[in-house]
C-alpha cells in the first residue's frame, strides 16, 4: 500500500491535474462509468465533530474509494489543527486490497475549485470578461486562482458578507495581474461569471443582480438548509450540477424545487455537456447556472491522480500491509 501525507500534497497536485481528473470524472458520471455511493455523515457526540464518508467506483478509470472525514470545530483553538480534517483510502477494485491513503484536506479544495472550473470551461461565454466572487473565506481563494485560468479575465469584482475578509481574494486577483474592486451585490451585474462560495443560510445573489448571459457557479450550497442564491435565478437559468440527485436535496436546486418554481428533470449533469450528450450554454443571452453539491468521486479521481504523481517522483511511501 502506498501512502501519500498531507504535507507532500501541495508540492505534488497541480490545479492543471486536478481540472483534468475532475473533468473526466464527470463525464465517466454521464455515462453511467462511475457512480458515487450514498454519503453518510453523522454528529459522532464527541468534540461537536461531524465525521462521514463519501465514496464511490469510477469503473472508466477503475477507481475504488472513499473519502472519510469531517469537520472539528475545536481543532484550531485548542490544538493549532485545521477544523476540516479527510483522508482518502483507496482500494484495488480487482481485489479489495487497500492501494493507497492521501491525505485529504488541500485535495479538497482543489478539487472543489476544479469543480467551479470545469463548468466555466463548458458553460461560460467564451468572452467572459469579468469574474464576480460571493465570498472570500478558505475556499474562494482557490476558486479564484482555479477560476482566472478558463477565460482571458480583466477584472474581478467581490461581495462578502463579512468585507474585512475581502482582503483575501483581492490578494488572489492581484497576484494574477488582474484588478480586483470590492462591490455591492448590485454591482454584480457587471460579471459575466460568477462564483458564489459561502456557508451562507439565507440568499445574498438575487435575480436582479445577475445579468443575462452570465454563468454563475454556486459552489457554497452542499447541505439542507444552506442557500447563496435566491430561487428565482435557477428559475431564469439553464441548470447544471455534478450530481441531480445531490442537487435537488443538499446542493442550491433544494429551494427552488421544493418551491416549485424548477423540477428535478430540469437540472442537467455537467458531465453529459462534457460528453456532448446535451447541450450546454445555446445562446449568449442565458444564464446558465452550476450547482456544484462535491461528490466523492471528485476526491477519489484528484486521489488517483496524486498517488501517480508521488510514485512518479518517488515520494509515495511503501507500506507492506
Ligand atoms: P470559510 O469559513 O473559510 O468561509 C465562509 C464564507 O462564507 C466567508 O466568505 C463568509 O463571509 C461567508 N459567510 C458566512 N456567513 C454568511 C452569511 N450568513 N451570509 C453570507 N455569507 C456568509 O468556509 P470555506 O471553507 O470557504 O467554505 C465555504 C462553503 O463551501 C462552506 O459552506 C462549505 O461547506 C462549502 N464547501 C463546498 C464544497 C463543494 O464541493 N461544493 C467543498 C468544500 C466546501
Amino acid at each position: 500500500m502506498l501512502i501519500v501525507p498531507e504535507r507532500e500534497i501541495a508540492g505534488l497536485m497541480t490545479r492543471q491535474a486536478a481540472f483534468d481528473a475532475v473533468e473526466s470524472v464527470f463525464a465517466a458520471m454521464a455515462a453511467g462509468d462511475a457512480y458515487n455511493f450514498p454519503v453518510v455523515r453523522e454528529a459522532i457526540g464527541h468534540e461537536d465533530a461531524l465525521y462521514g464518508f463519501k465514496g464511490g467506483f469510477d469503473r472508466t478509470g477503475l477507481t475504488l474509494g472513499l473519502k472519510a472525514g469531517g469537520y472539528w470545530p475545536n481543532n484550531l483553538e485548542k490544538r493549532g489543527l485545521i477544523n476540516h480534517q479527510s483522508t482518502v483510502f483507496l482500494f484495488d477494485p480487482d481485489t479489495g486490497k487497500p492501494s493507497a491513503m492521501v491525505g485529504g484536506n488541500l485535495l479538497t479544495a482543489l478539487r472543489t475549485a476544479a469543480a467551479s472550473s470545469v463548468s466555466i470551461k463548458h458553460l461560460a461565454r467564451a468572452d467572459a470578461k469579468v469574474i464576480g466572487m460571493i465570498g472570500a473565506g478558505h475556499q474562494a481563494a482557490f476558486q479564484l486562482r482555479a477560476a482566472l485560468e478558463q477565460r482571458s479575465f480583466e477584472k474581478v469584482i467581490g461581495w462578502n458578507y463579512h468585507p474585512e475578509m475581502l482582503p483575501n481574494i483581492e490578494k488572489v486577483a492581484v497576484e494574477a495581474g488582474v484588478p480586483f474592486k470590492a462591490v455591492e451585490l448590485d454591482g454584480m451585474t457587471e460579471a459575466d461569471v460568477i462564483i458564489s462560495i459561502t456557508s451562507a443560510f439565507e440568499p445574498s445573489l438575487m435575480a436582479r443582480h445577475v445579468s443575462p448571459g452570465t454563468h454563475v457557479a454556486c459552489m457554497g450550497t452542499d447541505t439542507k438548509g444552506k442557500q447563496e442564491v435566491e430561487s428565482a435565478l435557477l428559475a431564469g437559468a439553464r441548470v447544471f450540477t455534478d450530481e441531480v440527485a445531490q442537487s435537488v436535496t443538499i446542493g442550491e436546486a433544494q429551494h427552488a424545487v421544493a418551491e416549485g418554481l424548477i423540477s428535478q428533470s430540469d437540472v442537467a449533469q455537467l458531465g453529459a455537456v462534457i460528453n456532448g450528450t446535451y447541450e450546454g450554454r445555446s445562446a449568449d443571452d442565458q444564464i446558465t447556472l452550476f450547482d456544484g453539491t462535491g461528490v466523492g468521486l471528485q476526491d477519489l479521481a484528484v486521489a488517483a491522480a496524486v498517488v501517480d504523481l508521488a510514485v512518479e517522483k518517488g515520494i509515495a511511501i511503501k507500506v507492506d500491509f
